[in-house]
C-alpha cells in the first residue's frame, strides 16, 4: 500500500458517457417507458467524494409506486411473460447479462461517482459481481421443478390419487434495496424474481439511484416485455413504505438496516406478504493462536476497510487470542494508516469517501462516544480535512463489552480490537452480539476450526477469509441480522410459491 498522502486528489473528470448520463433529466421506468413523476420535486445526487451534486432523480410518491405496482401486476397476469418457455426468460436473462458486460466500464464509474467506492472495486465487485449474479441466476429459469410423491390418503375403495407440487412465481416482487452496494444488490433480487417469473417493482436507495436508471436501459435493450421491471427512485419512507403497503406486492425483498427491516416487517403483516430481510451486521473477526498473522493482518484489514466499512458483513469486532493480540493490532493499525484515501475516480485511490454527509456525522459520533467510554485511538480516528465524506479508517482498543462501538452496528471503517484469553469462551464472545450475518475465523488448526465453526450463530462463517460471496452459496443472516436466504438454489424458497396438486383417478 502506498503511504496515505496528507490531503485528498481532486476528483477526475468523468468520461463523456458518463457525463451524459448524469445530465439527463431522469424519469422513472414503469411499464417499459420512461414518464415523469406525479411530483415534480426532485432529489438531489452528489458525489461523496467532492460533496458536489452531479445530477438529480424523481421523488417518487404513492401515486406514482400506484402505477408501477399496476404495471407489475398487468405483466404478471396479462403479459406475454407468465406464458414464456423457461428458456426464452433464460435467454433474457442472459442477454441482460450481457449488455452489462458491454456497459460495464461506464456502469462501474457511475456507481463509483455516485456511491464513493473506487472504480476499480466497483468494476470487480460490483460491476462484474451483477454481470455473474444474472448468469448464474439465468440458468435457473428452466431449472425450477416441483416433485411426485405417494400419498396415503384412505379414500372410498378403489379410490386412487396422483399427487404432485408445482413450484409457480410468488407473483409482484417489491425490491427495496441499500446505497452500499447499488447495482449489486439490486440483482440478487431481480435475479431469483426474473428466473422464477416474477416481475417487479425496483426502488433504489435515495442516496444512489444512478446505475439503477442506466439499468433500466439495458432492460429495455435485451427487450423484456413491459412492467417486467419497474423502477423508481424515491426515498424509503414515500415511496419505499407505499410499495411495502400495497395490497398488489406479494413479496418485499429488502436489504438495509435492522432497524428499517423491523418497521418493514410490521408493516408488510398487514397484507400477509412474503418478506425477506437481509440486515446488519457485527461481524466478529476470530483469530486463534496459531493463525498465519501475515495472512491475518491483511485479512483483517480487508474485512473491515472494504468498501469503507460500508458492508453489512464487515469485520468491526476484533477478536485475536492474547498471544497474538499485540502482533495483529500493531499490523493493522499499520495498515489502516497506510490506506490511500481520495476520490473513486482516482486510480491511485484505495478507499473512497463514505456515501453520505449523514453517514459521516454517525461514524464520527461513533468515534466520539468510543473515546467518551474510555477506548483507545490507535488509528485514525478523525476526517481528513476535505469537502468530501472521509473518514480515516480506525481502529479502537482498549473496548469494553457494553460500550456502543461494540455493541451497535457502525457501518464505516471503524474496528474494535479486543483480546481473549480461552478458547472455550471465544464463541460466547463471538456470539455476543444481536446480529448474526457472518464471522471469520483464522487458524491453521483444522480439528480448532471445526470445533469453533459450528458454535458460532451467523448465517457464513469464512474460515481464513472474510467478505467473499458467490451467486451460488446462500447468504442471510441468524438473529437480528434478518431471514431469508439469497443466493444458491435456497433463494427459490422465497420467490416461489408450492402449489399442492391432488388428482383422483
Ligand atoms: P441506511 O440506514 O443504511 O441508509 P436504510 O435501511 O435506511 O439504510 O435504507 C435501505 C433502503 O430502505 C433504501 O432504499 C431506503 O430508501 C429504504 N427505506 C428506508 N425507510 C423505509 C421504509 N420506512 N419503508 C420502506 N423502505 C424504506
Amino acid at each position: 500500500m502506498n503511504a496515505s498522502p496528507a490531503s485528498i486528489a481532486p476528483q477526475p473528470e468523468p468520461s463523456a458517457a458518463a457525463a451524459r448520463f448524469l445530465k439527463r433529466t431522469h424519469k422513472l421506468f414503469i411499464g417499459g417507458e420512461w414518464v415523469d413523476s406525479k411530483s415534480s420535486k426532485r432529489i438531489p445526487v452528489m458525489d461523496p467524494a467532492t460533496g458536489r451534486e452531479i445530477s438529480s432523480v424523481a421523488d417518487a410518491n404513492a401515486a406514482d409506486i400506484e402505477r408501477a405496482v399496476a404495471a407489475a401486476r398487468q405483466a404478471f397476469e396479462k403479459g406475454p411473460w407468465p406464458e414464456m418457455l423457461p428458456v426464452q426468460r433464460e435467454a433474457l436473462i442472459w442477454k441482460l447479462s450481457d449488455l452489462i458486460e458491454r456497459n460495464a466500464d461506464e456502469l462501474a464509474e457511475l456507481e463509483s461517482l455516485n456511491n464513493g467506492k473506487t472504480k476499480f472495486i466497483a468494476s470487480v465487485v460490483d460491476i462484474a459481481g451483477t454481470r455473474d449474479y444474472f448468469r448464474y441466476m439465468a440458468g435457473w429459469a428452466t431449472k425450477l421443478e416441483g416433485s411426485t410423491f405417494k400419498t396415503s390418503i384412505h379414500g372410498p375403495p378403489g379410490a386412487k390419487f396422483h399427487t404432485f407440487t408445482l413450484r409457480e412465481p410468488v407473483g409482484v416482487v417489491g425490491a427495496i434495496v441499500p446505497w452500499n452496494f447499488p447495482l449489486a444488490m439490486a440483482s440478487w433480487k431481480l435475479g431469483p424474481a426474473l428466473a422464477s417469473g416474477c416481475t417487479v417493482v425496483l426502488k433504489p436507495a435515495e442516496q444512489t439511484p444512478i446505475t439503477a436508471l442506466r439499468f433500466a436501459e439495458l432492460i429495455q435493450e435485451a427487450g423484456f416485455p413491459p412492467g417486467v421491471v419497474n423502477i423508481v427512485t424515491g426515498y424509503g419512507e414515500t415511496a419505499g413504505a407505499a410499495i411495502v403497503n400495497h395490497p398488489g406486492v406479494d413479496k418485499v425483498a429488502f436489504t438495509g438496516s435492522t432497524e428499517v427491516g423491523k418497521i418493514i416487517n410490521k408493516a408488510a403483516s398487514d397484507t400477509v406478504k412474503r418478506v425477506s430481510l437481509e440486515l446488519g451486521g457485527k461481524s466478529p473477526v476470530v483469530v486463534l493462536p496459531d493463525a498465519d498473522l501475515n495472512a491475518v493482518v491483511g485479512g483483517a484489514a480487508n474485512a473491515i476497510f472494504f468498501n469503507s466499512g460500508q458492508v453489512c458483513t464487515a469485520g468491526s469486532r476484533l477478536f485475536a487470542h492474547k498471544k497474538v493480540f499485540d502482533q495483529v493490532l500493531e499490523g493493522l493499525s499499520s495498515a489502516a494508516q497506510n490506506i490511500r484515501l481520495g476520490p473513486g475516480l482516482d486510480p491511485k485511490t484505495e478507499m473512497g469517501p463514505l456515501v453520505s454527509k449523514e453517514q459521516q456525522e454517525r461514524v464520527l459520533g461513533y468515534i466520539d462516544s468510543g473515546r467518551k467510554d474510555g477506548a483507545k485511538v490507535v488509528a485514525g480516528g478523525e476526517a481528513p480535512s476535505s469537502p468530501g465524506y472521509f473518514v480515516k479508517p480506525t481502529v479502537l482498543a482498549n473496548v469494553r463489552p457494553d460500550m456502543r462501538v461494540v455493541r451497535e452496528e457502525i457501518f464505516g471503517p471503524v474496528v474494535v480490537a479486543q483480546r481473549f484469553e480461552d478458547l472455550d469462551e471465544i464463541a460466547a464472545l463471538a456470539n455476543d452480539t444481536p446480529y448474526g450475518l457472518a464471522a471469520s475465523v483464522w487458524s491453521r488448526d483444522v480439528s480448532a476450526v471445526h470445533r469453533l465453526v459450528p458454535k458460532i450463530r451467523a448465517g457464513t462463517v469464512w474460515v481464513n477469509c472474510h467478505n467473499f460471496v458467490d451467486p451460488a452459496m446462500p447468504f442471510g443472516g441468524f438473529k437480528q441480522s434478518g431471514f431469508g436466504r439469497e443466493s444458491g438454489r435456497a433463494v427459490f424458497e422465497m420467490y416461489t410459491e408450492l402449489k399442492s396438486v391432488c388428482i383422483a383417478i
